[in-house]
């Protein structure tokens, strides 16, 4: 058998090694990139660079930005008191659908878990912490409490690792509440329609 040509090995051990596609996959991907267009082919080799140089983390929230600091976080109408901690950008997208919150988010970048070796230090509970801890230092006495409201999901890993910022926040002047159950034990945020992640939302419970 012929060999392939070394680009396209390049291409199919690139397209490999994204989630959820196997060799076979790859090797599919990699024929309809060379059949396409080249126009075609390149739009999407543009739209990678594109995201990948333009887009970073907000500074504040960890959101995705074009800027320093993303659009939830300069809109100065929204509630700086209020942080809902989620996973990943994707569930911000969702909760921000259902139209019943009108506070920041702190995007954790992932959820603890040994089996994948994601630790404390991989996920941006740090500057979580400070940033709870700065808003209680500046706030005046008429101010309302400050209050996270945990939005990983409802999986064994996304409990833990609420919980573990739940301890680091024990003693601290925070009101933490948690999503009510209406997600199903193992859905995901992302995944749960509006209707159902409102009513999480609108229901969620303290944390005592
Ligand atoms: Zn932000």
């Amino acid at each position: 058998m012929p060999e392939l040509a070394q680009p396209i090995v390049r291409l199919i051990d690139e397209f490999a090694k994204l989630p959820g596609i196997g060799r076979k996959s790859a090797e599919r991907l990699a024929y309809y990139v060379l059949r396409v267009k080249t126009e075609e082919a390149l739009a999407l080799s543009d739209a990678i660079r594109a995201v990948k140089l333009n887009v970073h983390q907000c500074k504040n929230c960890y959101n995705l930005s074009e800027e320093d600091y993303c659009p939830i976080c300069q809109d100065k109408s929204r509630n700086e008191r209020q942080i809902c901690v989620v996973e990943q950008p994707q569930d911000l997208i969702a909760l921000e659908k259902t139209g019943v919150y009108h506070g920041l988010y702190h995007v954790l970048q992932g959820r603890l878990s040994p089996l994948d070796k994601t630790g404390p230090e991989d996920l941006t509970i740090a500057p979580l912490i400070q940033r709870v801890e700065r808003l209680i230092k500046q706030s005046s006495p008429n101010d309302p409490e400050v209050e996270l409201i945990m939005a990983t999901n409802p999986t064994v890993e996304g409990d833990a690792t609420a919980g573990h910022i739940v301890n680091l926040l024990n003693g601290k002047k925070v009101k933490i509440s948690r999503l009510a159950r209406g997600i199903a034990l193992g859905a995901m945020v992302e995944f749960t329609n509006r209707e159902v992640l409102s009513d999480a939302f609108n229901e969620r419970r303290i944390v005592e």
